[in-house]
């Protein structure tokens, strides 16, 4: 319990903090798994922690190619929220989030889960009516939601411009008061050590670069670091799925990868206490506890693996920043980086077994999967445990898209880059 205690911290003080113990083991992989996760992600890990701590599977797992934090889950935004329309996410993330409201304490470590809103701005009638209607829909599933008033918002945001003559004047919005941001890096390193704890191997700097087949069966994988046999393999490595799946012979899945980047201004005193969005283009921005304007936009709209993206992208975030926030207009702009996003088809993830034996896939979490981090990681696990969805994932099917059961959540259809 103590393991960040003041008097752990004097102690280490005392030699330098150079004999502070590991977070987690750095096992050598063994040859035979039960299970094994492709993906030290936030989802990588959250799943072999609830392998281990609630289906009380023994011998896990996971393997990642780099070092913990060095995908998306060290790259995002930090929003979390259940702002949903269509049941099946509404249920989906409210339950990530009532997860998120305990993780601190499950994991043992600080995740830092600030729920200060998250208020979606409306700037059209029609718009407005919208967002009436999903926050109906999410209080009839038990989330939470409110519509505010033009009034109500520039009383609580006052450096939010909320005058009438300009091109995209607000309205009003939908705000969740119980959504908010977290910290990223907990999210992977808290995981990491509760996965651990339970005994879980988890093996960085160890690619996979092929899948050992019986048939269709997948029994195995090649690695850096040698083979390795498991009973059960699960794919979770969010923006790598296409080329991680076209290693196990499925070279076509209704995922495309894109740069989604975001960015971080100089600090500031305290401006914005909530996550605004803005809603005549996309932007999203909230303050960290360093001070800087944290924010992000639409991806970039070409097929990439690089983790770096474009100027227009980031003209159009900062355009409509100050558009919503004037005052921000001569901030310099500290940081920025891209992360890699797998966007599905419909705008919603899959989490199912399959589509080979032995091999069980988590994907498509296009620019919302660390919210979800806990809900995947919690249903992923129980699919790959009982060979069965858990009722919440029961509808993020890989054959929807075959089948016609999409999940399109913003009605754009296949058009990936727009989800
Ligand atoms: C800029 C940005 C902003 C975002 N903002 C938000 C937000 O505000 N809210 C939100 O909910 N979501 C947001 N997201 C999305 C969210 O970050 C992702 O959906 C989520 O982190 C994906 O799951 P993960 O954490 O497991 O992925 P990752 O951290 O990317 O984990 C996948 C891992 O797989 C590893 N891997 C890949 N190939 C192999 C291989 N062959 N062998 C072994 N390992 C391999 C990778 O190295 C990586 O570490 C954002 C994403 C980006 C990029």
């Amino acid at each position: 319990m103590s393991d960040y205690s003041a008097f752990s911290l004097l102690k280490n003080a005392f030699s330098g903090h150079r004999n502070w113990k590991s977070a987690w083991r750095k096992p050598e992989p063994r040859e035979n798994y039960e299970v094994v996760i492709i993906g030290g992600g936030g989802h990588g890990l959250a799943t072999a922690y609830y392998l281990a701590k609630i289906y009380g599977v023994r011998n896990i797992a996971v393997l990642e190619k780099g070092n913990l934090g060095g995908g998306n889950v060290g790259r995002n935004t930090t929003i979390v929220r259940s702002n949903y329309l269509l049941p099946a996410n509404i249920r989906f993330y409210e339950y990530s989030m009532k997860l998120w409201e305990g993780l601190s304490r499950e994991i043992n470590y600080n995740v830092m889960f600030s729920q200060r809103g998250v208020l979606n701005l409306a700037h059209t009638p029609g718009q407005l009516d919208e967002y009436a209607r999903r926050g109906n829909a999410m209080l009839m599933e038990g989330a939470d939601a409110e519509l505010l008033s033009r009034e109500e918002i520039s009383r609580r945001i006052p450096g939010l411009y909320t005058g009438q003559d300009t091109r995209f004047p607000i309205l009003g919005g939908l705000n969740q008061p119980r959504a908010g941001t977290a910290r990223h890096d907990a999210i992977a390193w808290g995981y990491a050590r509760a996965a651990d704890r339970q005994g879980v191997d988890i093996i960085e700097n160890c690619e996979v670069i092929g899948f050992i087949k019986d048939g269709d069966t997948v029994t195995g994988l090649n690695t850096t670091r040698g083979e390795i046999s498991a009973a059960k393999v699960g794919v979770s490595v969010a923006g790598s799925t296409s080329n991680v799946m076209k290693l196990a012979g499925i070279d076509k899945l209704p995922i495309e990868s894109h740069v989604l980047q975001a960015f971080v201004t100089e600090p500031l005193k305290p401006l914005i206490d909530t996550v605004v969005t803005f809603g005549a283009g996309h932007l999203y921005i909230s303050q960290s506890d360093k001070g800087g304007l944290v924010f992000g936009g639409d991806v970039d709209g070409y097929n990439s693996y690089a983790q770096r993206g474009n100027l227009p992208i980031f003209e159009h975030v900062a355009a409509a920043a100050v558009t919503m926030f004037p005052n921000l207009s001569r901030l310099r702009l500290l940081r920025n980086w891209g992360g890699i996003v797998d966007m599905s088809m419909d705008g919603s993830p899959i989490i199912c077994k399959g589509p080979l034996p032995g091999l069980y896939l988590n994907a498509g979490w296009c620019y919302g999967g660390f919210k979800a981090t806990p809900a995947a990681g919690h249903c992923f696990a129980h699919t790959i445990a009982k060979d069965e969805p858990h009722e919440l994932n029961s509808k993020y099917t890989l054959d929807r898209f075959f089948n016609g059961n999409e999940l399109d959540e913003n009605g754009t259809g296949p058009i990936p880059a727009l989800h």
